[in-house]
């Protein structure tokens, strides 16, 4: 496998700048194909977090970004959208190179994150208010404003995607921003710093810092100057998040984790819903928060099916994520594919049936990387560690159901509710089982899609929020009430005592 090292030298983006780290510190970065070391970048801590807040607030505060004309922030935001698409390639391997996934859905997150910034662009002259009926002679109207200074922390499975999702509606209804990438995944975030000073976003509107969670991601959770955080990570995390944010009440909204239900029935497309499946588990090397990695096979069709998906799931290509014929690339790091396999074993000894999959494929070549697999359990009961637990690789569960209420009640029996997809024909059964589904995102013969037209979030401990859609703008703008007071008659209530008498 070709070994690609970047000899750019990567810097934080603080107002502007270019920077190393306070410290003078660096960490490596690595290729999950191969375990090499691709770049070194600067290892952020609580000085650079109080600078990158400063800069934040000084630019939301005195700068430009908020009182320029919605038009003219659009203009700058599908700038960044149009350089993304001319550098799709290079950021496409970049990206392929630092987390793992094949090229072909690096080529597709970035065409996404180009279209996310086009599509906030095109709604930043939408936030408009209400005018609010009021006895007498008050007029009542609303404004949705900024919130100021968002911080924005990101995980490693869709690095630059996650960064789109978040920065694009932040920067549209005119907030300013700290963002901190994953430290597995720190180089397409801070290219795309680059590209947003490219596009003349004003200097302090975006700030990147790369650095440890526990010490960054904190800082900025806690910093009194950070206005709102916005969050995507384990649920865990999200956890820690809410707590870190609790002293200076930040306004919060996370994305967390999935263990999300994939229900076929025996009057579905069983071809189709074969295709499909195959897609919700194994795209990304299943470490999608929205994978389908329960998947409940009516007993009718049980047999008939897992043979057909078997068979298919046996012939996914897995290798160097760079070969455009690859179709599953690595986990991203050695921890992750250690805890994958221990998942795996944990499933073999609660009493889980292995019927693919299971451990590192035995090519030489692929020894160096952190691949694994597609792992298929049968025979899996819905209380099982794997069927409850978010695995965060390419190992699915296969579990039994004989009618509709047995099969929302399991669907529905998890902490989780971020997504859930529904095979049938039966146009009745779909959507009355997309409303019993506690999940904020249902797919009815389709695996699964996030274009950014359509909210995305989690019910229960998946998330707070939506992101995407309008509705991402409600989560980087407040509403803020004005009443004035239209009479011609002086307002005076102690010298017309006792009141509505004179
Ligand atoms: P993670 O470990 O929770 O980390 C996410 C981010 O939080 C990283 O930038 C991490 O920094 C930072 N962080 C870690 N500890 C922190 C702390 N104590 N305070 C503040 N920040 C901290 O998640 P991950 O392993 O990167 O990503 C996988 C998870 O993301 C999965 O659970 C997946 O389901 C979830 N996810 C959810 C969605 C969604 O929209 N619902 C989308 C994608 C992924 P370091 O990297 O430096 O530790």
């Amino acid at each position: 496998m070709a070994t690609e090292v970047t000899t750019k030298e990567y810097r934080l983006l603080i107002g502007g700048q270019f920077v190393p780290a306070a410290s003078g510190e660096t960490f490596p970065t690595y290729n999950p194909a191969t375990n090499e070391v691709i770049a070194h970048v600067p290892k952020a801590g609580r000085e650079d977090v109080n600078r990158a807040v400063a800069a934040a607030r000084k630019a939301f505060d005195e700068g430009p970004w908020g009182k320029m004309t919605p038009m003219e922030r659009a203009k700058r935001m599908r700038r960044v959208a149009e350089i993304l698409r001319e550098r799709l390639e290079e950021i496409a391997r970049l990206e392929t190179l630092n987390c793992g996934k094949i090229i072909i859905e690096s080529r597709a997150d970035v065409a996404a994150s180009a279209n996310c910034f086009d599509y906030y662009a095109n709604l930043t002259g939408h936030m408009w208010g209400e005018t609010i009926p009021m006895n007498g002679p008050l007029f009542d109207y609303t404004v949705r404003e900024p919130y100021g200074v968002c911080g924005q922390i990101i995980p490693w499975n869709f690095p630059l995607l996650m960064a789109a999702w978040k920065v694009a509606p932040a920067l549209a209804a005119g907030n300013t921003i700290v963002l901190k990438p994953a430290s597995a995944t720190p180089l397409t975030a801070l290219v795309l710093g680059e590209i947003c000073q490219e596009a003349d976003i004003p200097d302090g509107v975006v700030n990147i810092l790369t650095g440890p969670g526990v010490e960054v991601g904190a800082a900025i959770a806690e910093h009194p100057d950070v206005d709102k955080i916005a969050f995507t990570g384990e649920t865990e995390t999200g956890r820690e998040i809410l707590r870190l944010s609790a002293g200076t009440i930040k306004k919060v909204s996370l994305e967390l984790g999935g263990k999300s239900p994939n229900i076929v029935f025996s009057d579905a497309d069983l071809e189709e819903a074969v295709n499909g499946s195959l897609f919700a588990i194994f795209t990304n090397a299943g470490q999608r928060c929205t994978a389908r990695t329960r998947l409940f096979l009516h007993e009718s069709i049980h047999d008939q099916f897992l043979s057909d998906f078997i068979a298919k799931a046996g012939k996914i290509r897995v290798g160097d994520p760079l070969e455009d014929a690859t179709q599953m690339g690595p986990v991203i790091s050695k921890r992750q594919c250690e805890r994958v396999l221990s998942f795996i074993e944990r499933a073999r000894s609660e009493g889980a049936n292995l019927a693919l999959g299971g451990k590192r494929p035995d090519d030489e070549v692929l020894q160096k990387g952190n691949f694994i697999e597609p792992t298929i359990f049968t025979q899996v009961q819905n209380d099982m560690t794997i069927a409850q637990q978010e695995v965060f690789g390419p190992v699915l569960s296969v579990i039994r159901f004989r009618d509709e209420s047995e099969v929302v009640e399991m669907a529905n029996n998890t902490i989780y509710g971020l997504a859930a997809t529904i095979w049938t024909n039966d146009l009745k059964r779909a959507h009355r089982l997309a409303s019993r589904i506690r999940a904020g995102n249902v797919s009815i013969n389709f695996p699964t899609v996030n274009p950014p037209e359509a909210p995305f979030g989690g019910f229960k401990q998946s998330g707070i929020g939506r992101e995407l859609s309008r509705h991402a703008l409600d989560l980087y703008t407040q509403v803020k009430n004005v009443v004035v007071n239209l009479a011609d008659e002086r307002f005076d209530w102690y010298g017309k005592w006792p009141v509505g008498q004179k």
